[in-house]
């Protein structure tokens, strides 16, 4: 019997966190953090422009919000793009076993780089991810190359 969660359904809340800052006037990338039964235990959004806080991303946000866990390795961080560097490394120095990212179109991020090192990273290729933030980078160049680190 295949016990996994919905990740579909998981990402939704992601989904929801990325509208939510688009609707602040922020970043549209939203995260969200559960246990292996799909219970969610933190979500959160990029919010370095509201906050003017360039460590504020989605999955950090989400990661914080969840507060103290025993262990990560059966987390599952859902995310609306795939995650940078910094919150792949994030994945990486916590364990958390399973990333599932909305798309890698925008941005393609760690996700190779967390698979080589052992992650299981589904890519659910969504497509209103790809255009929320498709359309936000389009209208938006200088923030999104500031928010990976581009000059
Ligand atoms: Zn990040």
């Amino acid at each position: 019997m295949d016990t996994r969660p919905d990740y579909r359904a998981l990402l939704a809340t992601a989904v929801a966190e990325a509208r939510l800052g688009l609707a602040e006037g922020g970043i549209p990338i939203g995260a969200a953090l559960f246990n292996a039964g799909g219970t969610l235990l933190g979500c959160g959004h990029n919010r370095r422009i509201q906050e003017n806080d360039p460590s504020v991303h989605g999955e950090t946000d989400a990661f914080r919000k969840a507060g103290r866990q025993r262990g990560y390795r059966d987390t599952i961080m859902v995310t609306t793009l795939a995650p940078c560097w910094y919150c792949s490394g994030l994945v990486r120095q916590f364990n958390i076993g399973t990333v599932v990212v909305g798309e890698s179109v925008n941005f393609t991020g760690g996700i190779d780089w967390l698979r080589e090192n052992g992650v299981n990273v589904i890519d659910l290729q969504d497509e209103e991810c790809i255009a929320m933030l498709g359309d936000y980078i389009a209208a938006n160049p200088d923030v999104w190359n500031e928010d990976i680190g581009e000059d």
